[in-house]
């Protein structure tokens, strides 16, 4: 089970966050091309080794964290308080 440090609660289980997607996405404009926004929904890379994810604290502060994570060992990097400035209306959850 991956541990992952809150900034505010410190660390806890995994089954306290919900994965929240890629945190190196970036939305495109709505009013701009249909391909690319419809890439940014349904295409993923599934990259080997380190990725920047978003996470929230669920069943916790409910913040969301972005981390680094490793694919492959699950071993956990960095994390920091994400905020809601990537969140259209101030939080929006995405995903699961
Ligand atoms: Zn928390």
């Amino acid at each position: 089970m991956m541990v992952i440090a809150c900034p505010f609660c410190g660390p806890r289980p995994e089954i306290e966050f919900s994965y929240g997607g890629d945190a190196s996405l970036s939305r495109p404009p709505e009013d701009g091309k249909q391909e690319a926004y419809l890439d940014y929904l349904y295409l993923r890379d599934n990259p080997r080794g380190w990725h920047e994810e978003l996470w929230v604290h669920r069943h916790g502060c409910g913040a969301w964290i972005s981390l680094r994570r490793h694919t492959v060992t699950h071993e956990i990097g960095t994390c920091r308080y994400a905020g809601d400035a990537r969140r259209p209306g101030g939080g929006e959850e995405q995903g699961r």
